[in-house]
């Protein structure tokens, strides 16, 4: 056995065993919020396996959907459906069971409960009840998206939904225009182009990182300024699911970093000035800015 397997064995030992103490350890009662995968499988934490698999009873969005994870991970528990159109009726049951001391998660379809989510008004009658409320972190596409952003993480504003409508949509980011911080949104994929070439438009022509199906096969993010960001979403209507990274006023700049990291790869393809005339294009920033970057570029892999 080389070094590499001898290594995974171990670290599947190790693994296995965690899984096993993390089953093993009894289960209070009360409201256990569970994060479950935005994608991938393999993104289901120990906590959260053992978690689900020792409740009385998951709550969740869309019990069909659901399924497909109980089933996965051979989770006994039965499904039941909590979303905004039975929550009323179903907090009153879920107080009950807690009063007698059950087990009780909450997940959603993907991801964090809660966050775009169901699940905030039974927190609250939870908390107000004298219940205890705990939660088994992971998965959530906000911080996904944010920290492959390239954008300032120190401080953020997650903003959830834009309105459908292109008025109340543009108003709503004019609310947001003197905010000083990062904005994260989410977005359908039918909205996604209008909602960030509206982002140039009211904002003016920030950084963006548009993130598209974090964590899964096709996963893939296109940063640049909002409005060249916008023309290539336009091009066709793209598949999959959107997080839409907005940089602060004043912070989105298109950096000299960002220029020679395409300069590079567009330099191998075609002449310094070709390449040079193709990034400004992309990026939106002047040409004489980018051709002096790539004359210095130049001189660098020649000297090197
Ligand atoms: N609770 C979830 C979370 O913690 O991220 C969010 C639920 S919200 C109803 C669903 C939205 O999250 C999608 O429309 C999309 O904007 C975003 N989203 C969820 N999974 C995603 C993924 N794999 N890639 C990109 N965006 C995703």
């Amino acid at each position: 056995m080389n070094d590499a397997a001898a290594a995974a064995s171990i670290t599947l030992l190790r693994t296995t065993e965690a899984l096993r103490a993390a089953l093993a350890k009894p289960l209070a009662s009360g409201l256990h919020l569970v994060s479950t995968p935005i994608g991938n499988l393999g993104d289901m934490t120990l906590r959260g396996i053992a978690t689900l698999a020792a409740a009385d009873v998951i709550y969740c969005e869309d019990t069909r959907h659901s399924r497909t994870l109980s089933s996965h991970f051979g989770f006994a528990a039965p499904l039941k459906p909590y979303h905004e159109h039975n929550g009323e009726a179903a907090r009153p049951h879920i107080l009950a069971a807690l009063a007698a001391g059950k087990r009780i998660a909450l997940i959603s379809d993907a991801g964090t409960p809660l966050i775009s989510d169901p699940g905030y008004k039974l927190v609250r009658a939870v908390i107000d009840a004298g219940y205890t409320v705990s939660c088994v972190p992971g998965a959530s596409a906000v911080l996904s998206a944010l920290t492959i952003s390239g954008l300032p993480t120190d401080c953020f504003l997650f903003v959830g939904f834009m309105p459908h409508k292109a008025g109340a949509r543009a108003a709503r980011l004019a609310e947001l225009a003197t905010t000083d911080a990062t904005l994260v949104l989410y977005e359908a994929p039918s909205r996604v182009a209008a909602c960030v070439a509206d982002i140039a438009t009211v904002l003016g022509d920030r950084e963006v990182a548009v993130a598209r199906e974090l964590t899964k096969l096709h996963e893939a993010v296109l940063r640049g300024p909002a409005s060249v960001i916008a023309q290539q979403l336009a091009v066709s209507e793209p598949p999959g699911e959107f997080v839409v990274v907005i940089a602060p006023p004043h912070a989105g700049v298109v950096s000299d970093d960002m220029i020679r990291a395409r300069l590079q790869t567009a330099m191998t393809e075609t002449s310094t000035r070709d390449a040079a005339q193709a990034v400004a294009e992309a990026l939106g920033v002047p040409r004489g800015r980018v051709y002096d970057l790539a004359l210095a570029l130049k001189r660098e892999q020649e000297r090197s």
